[in-house]
């Protein structure tokens, strides 16, 4: 009946009742929008923002 639905979930996971997003949406161009994944940072290629993936380990800066 939803089959519409099916395509979002593409970009979401459900792990132990917590909803994960797959792919990070660029904070600046809003939902749809979703940021592209290097090694070491996700890039917007709309309008070039970027953040950097720091993986969960102390911040020695
Ligand atoms: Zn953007």
């Amino acid at each position: 009946m939803a089959e519409g639905e099916k395509s979002k979930r593409h970009l979401y996971e459900v792990k132990d009742d917590k909803l994960v997003r797959l792919r990070d949406e660029c904070p600046k161009c809003g939902p749809g929008i979703f940021l592209a994944k290097h090694k070491d940072r996700v890039a917007c290629g709309r309008c070039g923002y970027t953040e950097f993936s720091t993986p969960k380990s102390r911040s020695t800066e």
